[in-house]
């Protein structure tokens, strides 16, 4: 079948609606760069737009909005269907969290004459493309008092950067004769903090200088660390790419991108006959193991508690599962006319192209798939033709290239019929990711749609 790009079919006015969308997205994810700062954004605004936390409400019914935070890194939003939620509900979730290089526990040392930080890289990262670029430090650390301390340095306009060495080509004989997993060792991503020594003092003045700067700026001793989620990410804000500035290119679209347009479809919801949930989630990126993550039970005890308070029985969650549909939105790989090679051009997904929609993710013999049912991929392309979103099927690479996965079997394996809809992304996972403008906006009306949608 030929497909279109979304710049050959929407209309000038279209497209304009499309880059005012994509101006607020660009501040979002600028300055929600951590899992904790998206989430009080997105509860912030929730609030504004009338939904109760779920503890202050005794009894739920029709046409409620609700939402629970767990440890300030993960939340539902519910909006309460006409229907009884044992009918089955509607489930968009995205995860929240970005491939970035996290402070270890003991973080603070000296090493000819310069303060530096150790650090432990979080998620699937090519090490290389993290060095010699400035860096912003996000997070928050708990005081030996209990006192919690937040930090954001980089991202303000006279706040000092961060950044990681790299060997200078006149010097690199050695190193540009390793593989890149060996040129580049993790244990070698130290990041640069300081070079003034203290005046007086025994070895390491340095470190004692930078130890005294974080003591009376934030009151943190050096033992603080170990209580601390120091996250290092890219300075800098999202910008517009290209020309014709029809792309973004900007940290953390994998997978913010999916949330903030999922949120932003959500947030428009009036009645509907389905409830509908907003989930987001954090720590897919290293295996979604922990209790942040798309397996902690927090999930289904909010779905318990609706029930409860709907006066339903909650020992019928599972009927709950049995009748909904999810969508697991994650981002996908696209085309990239440098690196045709990993792709099949037949099944490949294109930039500009819409909205994808994922039959296999995994890799190899599908492992790890989630593999929806004809029919519920049926439904699916039926909602959005209906509602003429523009999309295009689309799979991570050639079938023995490698692969990935998305939260979609969390929800799957709850018998949730679930399906990886998303937009694509140009370097994937690199400190600037790149996304279509009319990507974005079709992943929006997607998923407004999939929300707003009563068939099937
Ligand atoms: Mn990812
Ligand atoms: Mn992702």
């Amino acid at each position: 079948m030929e497909r279109k790009s979304v710049w050959e079919i929407w209309d000038e006015k279209t497209k304009e609606k499309v880059f005012e969308f994509c101006e607020n997205y660009k501040d979002f994810i600028s300055f929600n760069k951590t899992e904790r700062k998206l989430i009080s954004s997105f509860v912030k605004i929730a609030e504004e737009n009338g939904f109760k936390e779920i503890g202050k409400i005794e009894k739920i019914s029709k046409g409620d909005k609700i939402y629970k935070v767990n440890k300030g890194k993960q939340s539902i939003f519910c909006v309460i269907g006409e229907k009884s939620l044992l009918k089955g509900g509607k489930f968009i979730v995205s995860h929240i969290d970005c491939p970035r290089i996290d402070l270890k526990a003991s973080p603070i040392y000296e090493d000819e004459k310069i303060c530096l930080l150790k650090t432990y890289y979080y998620g699937g990262i090519k090490k290389y493309q993290w060095l010699s670029i400035p860096l912003a430090l996000y997070g928050v650390i708990i005081l030996k008092n209990g006192k919690k301390v937040e930090i954001e340095i980089g991202d303000k306009p006279n706040d000092p950067v961060f950044t990681i060495t790299d060997l200078l080509p006149h010097l690199a004989k050695d190193q540009m004769k390793k593989t890149i997993e060996e040129g580049f060792p993790g244990e070698n991503l130290n990041i640069i903090a300081g070079s003034i020594p203290l005046k007086k003092g025994k070895e390491g003045k340095v470190k004692q200088n930078i130890l005294k700067i974080l003591k009376q700026s934030y009151g943190i001793e050096e033992d603080d660390f170990i209580s601390s989620e120091i996250q290092v990410v890219p300075q800098g804000q999202a910008k517009d790419l290209g020309l014709d500035r029809s792309m973004i290119l900007g940290y953390g679209q994998d997978d913010r991108v999916c949330a903030y347009t999922s949120f932003m479809a959500f947030l428009e919801i009036k009645k509907v006959e389905k409830s509908c949930f907003c989930i987001l989630v954090d720590q897919e990126e290293i295996g979604s193991r922990g209790s942040t993550s798309a397996q902690s039970s927090f999930f289904q005890s909010f779905i318990e508690e609706i029930l409860e308070k709907a006066g339903e029985n909650p020992l019928k969650i599972n009927s709950v599962f049995e009748n909904s549909k999810a969508i697991s939105a994650d981002v996908d790989s696209l085309l990239d006319p440098n690196y045709k090679e990993v792709h099949d051009p037949k099944n490949a997904a294109r930039l500009g192209y819409g909205v994808i929609l994922t039959r296999t993710t995994g890799g190899r013999g599908k492992g790890g798939s989630t593999e929806p049912t004809a029919e519920y991929i049926g439904y699916i392309r039926n909602v959005f033709d209906k509602n003429n979103v523009i999309w295009q099927p689309g799979e991570i690479g050639k079938v023995e290239q490698g692969g990935g996965g998305t939260v979609a079997t969390y929800l799957a394996r709850l018998n949730i019929d679930t399906i990886d809809c998303g937009t694509g992304i140009l370097s994937m996972h690199a400190p600037f990711e790149i996304a279509s403008k009319g990507d974005i906006y079709s992943t929006y009306l997607g998923y407004s749609a999939f929300y707003k949608s009563e068939i099937g």
